[in-house]
């Protein structure tokens, strides 16, 4: 193993083999399947985790339960204060941990380490959550009477997240759970999972440090057969997931069949508009990165643009220019712009996705080929594919996971590239370029966008955490991260108290007896 990444496993706490489960500091499940975890940077075997089996299912699920009565009796303060530590201590680790995500992962180093800020950032909020998990009071329609609302623990909720954002996601999730009382139960990606054990580390160094019972924070590592069960497990009132949309539909279904709550956060297909109001030289830079960032392997990606005849050509050029001079490879390395994707079969899907383009009336101006030669041994690396295409494609109205961007014509007004960028089945990213406000502010009304964020000069990826994150439609409308999403983790009691010495009834309804 290369010396950097060996540094990063032995301060993470990583070893060649892990075991599957864990309930803060506590380790077990060593006897479920062996599976290997290799880099898709260079394809090296990084190191093997057991898969989690019933056994291990259980204990974890007991562990949470036993912690949940302690933890939710402790001050949302003081729950933020641990929160906080876990800040602290990510900070620590943020280089370590952020390598291990890029060569887990295959995102490049300063994405590794901004996902590790992400989390830092999001520790930041919930601190400040911890003390404003606040209710409303309303004036009671009957005299002596008060009424107001409140917002208590869930209890042990199921976090199952994906390979892309295998550490940020997590921390959304958990670290606003833990600020309103809950404890989490994390189902990392089968794909990443060493990352996450190194989560699941440092925070039970914090809990350790604070004499707190270890199943606040656990962690239980297996693939789809693990989801399933947490989606159908009626001991985890919430479950969140974030995936693909076939995963959400059935995590939707099974939680909502023993009416439970899910907050699923799941694929987009994601535009940016390029009006002739446009400043291109901004809205060049923010799609490349929207496009080929993380190889194309974030929600959030952009994968549609949207571009009025006026400026098509010039668009078209400028982004060839931009393809033709991409940095693809180690993601280590400083100055690299595209890493790999995550595996092979990733490869092959994108080549599928490429191939029905074609058939459907595609043409691929650049790019789209898996590389070859030295560096890209592993097999995983691609040269990013720039697609006209028309917009009603099945290949278009799908999210391929990979980077590839279709370049689609408009003409006339705002309103058609909107209708355009609305005519997908996903609703999680959008944006506009316009220097027009007749144009930006009919993309953000009522009849513009129908997505959860829209933005305006900026592109569809890299939103910060102040603000709530989601999508509507196929992206399964939940909201994560900023804003008011903290209310998802808890559960909202009215209550009415009479401090008079009659008993009116509401609506002056009377029932004397
Ligand atoms: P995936 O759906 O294959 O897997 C995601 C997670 O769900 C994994 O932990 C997996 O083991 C689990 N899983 C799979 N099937 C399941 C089932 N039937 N029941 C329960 N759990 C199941 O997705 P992926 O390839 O890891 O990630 C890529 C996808 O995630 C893309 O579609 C991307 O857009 C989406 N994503 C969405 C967001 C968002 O916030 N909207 C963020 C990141 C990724």
């Amino acid at each position: 193993l290369r010396t950097d990444i060996a540094a990063a496993l032995q301060q993470l706490g990583i070893e060649s083999e892990n075991a599957a489960a864990s309930s803060g500091s506590e380790w077990f499940g060593m006897t479920g399947a062996l599976r290997e975890v290799h880099s898709p940077a260079d394809g090296a075997l990084i190191a093997s985790v057991h898969m989690a089996d019933e056994a291990a299912y259980e204990t974890i699920l007991t562990r949470a339960q036993e912690a949940f009565p302690v933890w939710r009796s402790t001050p949302a303060p003081v729950r933020g204060e641990v929160v906080r530590q876990i800040g602290v201590k990510l900070r620590h680790y943020k280089e370590a941990l952020g390598q291990l995500v890029t060569y887990e992962m295959g995102k490049v180093l300063s994405e590794g380490l901004g996902e590790v800020q992400e989390m830092i950032d999001i520790c930041d909020f919930a601190v400040g959550q911890s003390r404003q998990l606040y209710g409303l009071t309303m004036h009671s329609e009957r005299p002596s009477h008060r009424m107001y609302e409140q917002y208590h623990p869930l209890g042990p909720i199921g976090i199952i997240s994906a390979f892309n954002f295998p550490v940020a996601v997590w921390s959304w999730n958990a670290m606003l759970a833990a600020v309103c009382g809950d404890v989490c139960i994390w189902k990392p990606s089968e794909k990443t999972p060493l990352t996450a054990i190194a989560c699941q580390r440092i925070v039970a160094q914090v809990l350790q440090e604070n004499d707190l019972p270890e199943g606040i924070f656990n962690l239980i590592v297996g693939d789809a057969t693990i989801g399933k069960k947490m989606a159908e497990d009626r001991r985890l009132p919430l479950v969140s997931a974030t995936g693909s949309t076939r995963m959400g539909q059935s995590v939707g279904q099974a939680v909502g069949a023993r009416l439970g709550r899910s907050l699923l956060e799941l694929g987009g297909n994601n535009a940016i508009i390029i009006t002739p109001h446009a400043d291109l030289e901004l809205a060049i830079r923010a799609t490349a990165f929207g496009a080929v960032g993380t190889c194309g392997q974030r929600c959030t990606t952009t994968r549609r643009l949207i571009v009025h005849e006026y400026v098509y050509e010039e668009v078209k050029n400028r982004l060839l220019r931009v393809y033709e001079q991409l940095r693809i490879g180690d993601p280590l390395k400083g100055d690299t712009l595209v890493g790999p994707l995550i595996d092979r079969q990733a490869v092959e899907t994108m080549q599928r996705a490429l191939e029905q383009v074609k058939a459907e009336g595609g043409n691929v101006l650049v790019g789209g080929e898996p590389l070859q030669g030295s560096g890209y041994e592993s097999g995983t690396y691609v040269r990013p594919a720039l697609v006209e295409a028309e917009n009603h494609y099945a290949t278009v109205q799908e999210e391929t996971f990979a980077p590839i961007l279709y370049l689609i014509r408009y003409e006339g007004e705002i309103e058609k590239a909107i209708a355009l960028q609305n005519d997908v089945r996903q609703g999680l990213s959008s944006a506009l370029f316009s220097l027009n406000i007749h144009e930006t502010e009919a993309f953000l009304s009522h009849a513009g966008s129908d997505c959860g964020i829209a933005n305006i000069n900026i592109g569809t990826s890299g939103a910060e955490i102040g603000g709530a994150f989601g999508g509507e439609k196929e992206t399964g409308g939940g909201r994560e991260s900023g804003s008011d999403a903290w209310k998802a983790y808890m559960r909202r009691q009215t209550n009415t108290i009479n401090y008079g010495r009659q008993l009116p009834l509401a609506q002056g309804v009377s029932f004397d007896i």
